[in-house]
């Protein structure tokens, strides 16, 4: 059988959601080809001669991609069985399958690939028999990289002092046990994780280096959901490579509670952490049940930094609860903890996404304050009670996107994000200067965030 999984955006990380598919489904005995949208051109006359088409849809930007894409894909590719596998794929199953897609797959979706192919050898026009969410545990296969464009071509590492380093992407578990209620990760795993095999993750990133990663960055909801599998493989991999270093993501409160291992991630590797602070109003944390405070965050600043490990904090900065005065609170407590250079600028302009499954709905009158879901934006729209407030976030988008383009400094961005705010709330502005920065740390060649507008660059791609 010939199969194309396509992969429409995946914030600059050489997709694993692409590599290991392709290395089950080949042992399969099928013949695989991969493109990556955020890299290559869609090949039209590839698809044209597809029997399979597997799109996989891991974040929000991805699916508006997708959603774009699939008309254009029916098109080329009438006969072809199409398939949307990935996060959020069961969340818009029914927008995908109005889009023409037969099979939609998500969770653990591994299982659910090969038993499809089992059935469309038989008959090309089954109907799907796997489950939508597969939660139970699976096979996992080492990654086929050799499918995807070279690492060279994908986000790299920028280090404090201007040098790069070529990144390698690597999955260690999926899921997350916790139930932060706006998390996307949530309506599909509800509480559960699932772990990728240490064999196969050290011999993933074994090939990663080989092929030219000096630097990996793990894809992992939460690197600590399963400390000892975690420690187990950055043991591995610095036993292996000393020389390469890496990143992870961990929420605070892991962070607070196990401090105890951060001095081994540190010897092993590990450069900056990314945590989901999302705000510093513990009102707007209970309600999004994200387990810290504002008094946490502020502590795990300190951990980290005794630890030498740099924080890199992500923000959900605006929210129907977010004020004009909470938004000069959030940039306030960022210059008091010399957090500015820390932050990439789109952080502090990101808008609360309310997808389709979300436990926001389980919080007493949130169904009220939203619209009718909107299968073009794929989530249900709100509007602020205070229209100064999404006046303010359009503003700072328009602003955080014209700085990225321009290529200004985080510290410029943040001091025009600073002086507008200010202007909003109609409060005077402190000028800020370079003490109130703080340091640089290393980060990624493309910001760390999946629920923006896709850009015309994007949506050009095809
Ligand atoms: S926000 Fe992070 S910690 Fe919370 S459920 Fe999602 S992945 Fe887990």
């Amino acid at each position: 059988m010939k199969i194309v999984l396509v992969n429409p955006y995946e914030i600059g990380r050489q997709p694993f959601g692409l590599a290991e598919p392709a290395a089950l489904l080949t042992k399969a005995g099928c013949t695989v080809r991969c493109i990556d949208l955020s890299i290559q051109k869609l090949d039209a006359k590839l698809l044209a001669e597809a029997q399979l088409v597997g799109i996989y849809i891991a974040m929000h930007t991805a699916t508006r991609i997708a959603a774009e894409l699939l008309p254009r894909i029916r098109g080329i590719a009438p006969r072809a069985h199409i398939c949307t596998y990935g996060l959020y794929a069961p969340m818009n199953e029914d927008l995908l399958r109005r889009l023409g897609v037969n099979t939609v797959l998500g969770g653990e979706f591994e299982s659910g690939l090969l038993s499809m192919v089992d059935r469309l050898r038989s008959d090309m026009s089954a109907v799907q028999t796997e489950p939508v969410v597969n939660l139970s545990k699976i096979p996992f296969l080492v990654p086929n990289r050799t499918t995807l464009p070279a690492l060279s071509n994908y986000a790299h590492l920028i280090l404090p002092d201007g040098f790069t380093k070529t990144v390698g992407f690597a999955e260690a578990s999926r899921g997350c046990k916790h139930l932060c209620r706006h998390c996307p990760v949530v309506p599909v795993y509800d509480g559960k994780f699932r772990i990728v095999p240490r064999d196969v993750v050290v011999s993933d990133i074994r090939n990663q280096v080989h092929a030219g990663a000096e630097h990996i960055s793990f894809g992992d909801p939460d690197f600590l959901n399963g400390p000892g599998h975690a420690l187990k493989v950055v043991r591995a991999l610095h036993r292996e490579f000393p020389q390469v270093t890496y990143d992870v993501t961990i929420k605070i409160e892991h962070i607070l509670q196990h401090q105890e291992l951060l001095s081994e991630l540190k010897d092993t590797g590990c450069l900056f952490i990314t945590s989901a602070v999302e705000s510093v109003d513990n009102q707007i944390l209970e309600y999004l049940d994200k387990g810290h405070t504002r008094e946490d965050f502020i502590a795990a600043v300190g951990i980290l930094r005794n630890a030498g490990i740099a924080l890199a904090p992500t923000f959900v900065a605006f929210t129907p609860w977010t004020t004009l005065h909470g938004y000069l609170d959030l940039l306030q407590q960022i210059v008091d903890l010399n957090l500015v250079e820390s932050i990439p600028p789109v952080q502090l302009s990101i808008r609360l996404l309310v997808p389709k499954g979300s436990y926001l709905f389980k919080l007493p009158g949130f169904a009220e304050r939203v619209q009718d879901f909107d299968p073009a934006t794929l989530g249900y729209p709100w509007h602020h009670q205070d229209p100064r407030v999404d006046k303010l976030q359009q503003t700072i988008q328009a602003c955080a996107a014209s700085a990225e383009l321009e290529g200004h400094s985080r510290s410029e961005t943040f001091s025009e994000i600073w002086r507008l705010a200010h202007r909003a709330a109609g409060e005077p502005c402190l000028v800020l200067t370079r003490g109130h920065f703080g340091e640089k740390i290393p980060r990624m060649s493309e910001p760390w965030y999946c629920c923006a507008e896709p850009t015309r660059q994007q949506l050009g791609a095809f």
